[in-house]
C-alpha cells in the first residue's frame, strides 16, 4: 500500500496518508484534523541504492581511515602479502 504526501488545506499541514486501495477515486482524510479537504502532492520518492554504489560514493577519505584502522587489511598490505602484484607462475611438479 502507497502513502502519499498531501497538502491539508483544514489544518495548512503536510501529511502522509497510507491509501488502502490503488483507486485514484479513493478519498483520503487528515489524519490530523480529519478534513477531507487534500490534496496530493508530488513527493520526493526515495530510490533504492545498491551497497555498491553506496560504497562507490563514499568519500575516498573513508578508505584511507579504514585501511589506517585495520592496516593488515589493506589492499597495497594485502598485494604485498599474497604477491598479488607478482606474475602468476605454473605450479612445479
Ligand atoms: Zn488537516
Amino acid at each position: 500500500m502507497p502513502i502519499y504526501e498531501y497538502a491539508c488545506l483544514g489544518c495548512k499541514r503536510v501529511v502522509n496518508v497510507l491509501v488502502r486501495t490503488m483507486n485514484s477515486k479513493a478519498n483520503p482524510k487528515c489524519p490530523a484534523c480529519g478534513s477531507a479537504k487534500v490534496h496530493r502532492i508530488i513527493s520526493n520518492f526515495a530510490f533504492h541504492q545498491s551497497i555498491l554504489s553506496k560504497m562507490e560514493q563514499l568519500d575516498p577519505k573513508y578508505d584511507k581511515m579504514i585501511d589506517a584502522a585495520s592496516p593488515d587489511l589493506s589492499f597495497d598490505n594485502l598485494v604485498k602479502k599474497y604477491k598479488l602484484d607478482a606474475p602468476i607462475k605454473p605450479d612445479k611438479k
